[in-house]
């Protein structure tokens, strides 16, 4: 059986993986605070934790792995955006959670087997704070009930930070029912509009880090194999969810291994909205950048790497499919190559694996390059269309072939009359939409339409 080694943020070093049960390997990934369409950045867990999916089946087996992401439907800025629109929260969790579904799903990742919404767990979080105050680990106060955070002793394991390192470095909430800053909510009172439950501590709402500590307990018990996210959520959110879990079921429960994205920019810079370079992932889909290439370029930086987005990978690694699925379209799938199962079981290495798919497309070892790329959730059956040529995908009609024809001829008067300003403008709009022209002495261009023509594009033409 392959080993497979995970680098585990936990004791900050790799480590070779050894499930606990062979039979039914647990990984539970952080998902989306579900209000808006998922940005790029959202995307790379989702990408990376897909790939891990695929190696612990392909090692473990399909019905030996078991994946959990979850969906945080109740939040602050959920309840800010039903304010803003007037449409109830569960109209836009639903509406949020198909997006999500779909924008991914167009990035190739697989659906987790489990899905938990926090709002369909909320007795499950009730009962493990009632937990934790009966330990002396939580009090209520003023309605809220708080984490005692000095009672847990190894506060700050995760993220190797002492507690005073914490008070001066983060954003604590103090509040006068307080005990300690530090100390975190696990329930809030809620208001009238505000969505609530009934609790032993009023109507109110869980706070944010009890949700993961309660339905990976539910779904997987005390004890699972991975847990992930991006760095993020490192902290507080997962070293507030390890103090929950161990506080109330013993030091050495809930994950063993922790695994942690680093954060995408975009052209080098910060993702974030003043300064226009962020990104849903729908909107990249909608300006033509296929699924498979935006997952190619985030595979192409290793997970523990802050990864940039910029254009050029994205050329390139469009280039590199399109050739990728040339050879391999008629080809009977292989089996994946060595190297690149070696690749992803070293803290999976997807650049050295993308490595190993060029060699063997140098080799011309189509078979395998087709199954190995399959590892890493590319060159599947149904994500090459985009890639076929603009004939074989059925755009180029007469109609299109009129349109390229007549501007062309447009160009070529314009020109003899001088009229450089339109004949410019003909030809600006033609290259954007990838014709290429190849310009003839006193008569109309020739013109080619090359596999990546944007046929929309030539509607300004008509
Ligand atoms: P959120 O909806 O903000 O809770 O985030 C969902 C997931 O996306 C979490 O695992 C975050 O760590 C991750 N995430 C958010 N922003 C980025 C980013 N810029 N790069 C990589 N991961 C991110
Ligand atoms: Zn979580």
């Amino acid at each position: 059986m392959t080993e497979i080694k995970l680098y585990n943020t936990l004791t900050k070093t790799k480590e070779v993986f050894t499930p606990l049960d062979i039979d039914n390997v647990r990984m539970y990934v952080c998902g989306p605070t579900v209000y808006d369409r998922a940005h790029i950045g959202n995307a790379r867990p989702v990408v990376v934790f897909d790939v891990l999916f695929r190696l612990l089946r392909h090692v473990y087996g399909e019905d030996h792995v078991t994946y959990a992401r979850n969906f945080t439907d109740v939040d602050d800025k959920i309840n800010a955006k039903a304010e803003q629109t007037g449409r109830s929260i569960r109209d836009i969790t639903d509406e949020t959670i198909g997006w999500f579904l779909e924008d991914m799903g167009a990035l190739g990742a697989l659906e987790p087997d489990l899905a938990p919404r926090a709002t369909e767990y909320i007795p499950e979080m009730i009962a493990m704070i009632e937990e934790l105050i009966e330990k002396g680990f939580a009090y209520p106060a003023e309605g809220h009930v708080l984490f005692r955070v000095k009672e847990y002793q190894n506060y700050g394991k995760l993220s190797r930070r002492s507690l005073d390192d914490m008070i001066a470095g983060a954003r604590v909430e103090v509040a006068p029912y307080k005990e300690n800053p530090m100390d975190f909510v696990l329930w809030k009172p809620s208001s009238g509009d505000q969505p609530g439950w009934e609790s032993p501590w009023g109507y109110g709402r869980p706070g944010w880090h009890i949700e993961c500590s309660a339905m990976s307990h539910k779904l997987f018990g005390e004890k699972f194999d991975i847990h992930g996210g991006g760095l993020d959520l490192q902290f507080p959110h997962h070293e507030n969810e390890i103090a929950q879990s161990c506080a109330c079921y013993g030091e050495d429960t809930f994950a063993q291994v922790w695994m942690h994205n680093e954060m995408l920019q975009v052209e080098g810079k910060k993702m974030s909205k003043s300064l226009g370079n962020f990104f849903s992932v729908r909107e990249l889909l909608d300006q033509g950048y296929p699924g498979e290439v935006i997952r190619f370029v985030f595979l192409s930086t290793h997970y523990s790497k802050p990864m940039d987005w910029t254009e050029k990978k994205a050329k390139e690694a469009e280039a590199t499919l399109r050739k990728w699925h040339k050879a391999t379209t008629d080809i009977a799938i292989g089996i994946p190559s060595v190297g690149v199962i070696n690749a992803l079981a070293d803290d999976l290495n997807t650049h050295g694996a993308i490595t190993v798919c060029q060699k063997l497309y140098s080799k011309r070892d189509f078979a395998s390059l087709k199954a190995s790329a399959q590892m890493l959730g590319i060159l599947g059956a149904d994500q090459g269309d985009w890639a076929k040529s603009a004939d074989d995908r059925g755009i180029i009609n007469d109609d299109i072939r009129e349109i390229i024809t007549n501007a062309v001829f447009k160009r070529h008067n314009a020109k003899l009359q001088k009229d450089f300003a339109t004949s410019d403008s003909i030809r600006d709009l033609l290259t954007d939409a990838g014709v290429i022209l190849h310009d003839q002495k006193d008569k109309p261009a020739q013109w080619e339409i090359p596999d990546d023509v944007d046929v929309s594009k030539l509607e300004a033409l008509k």
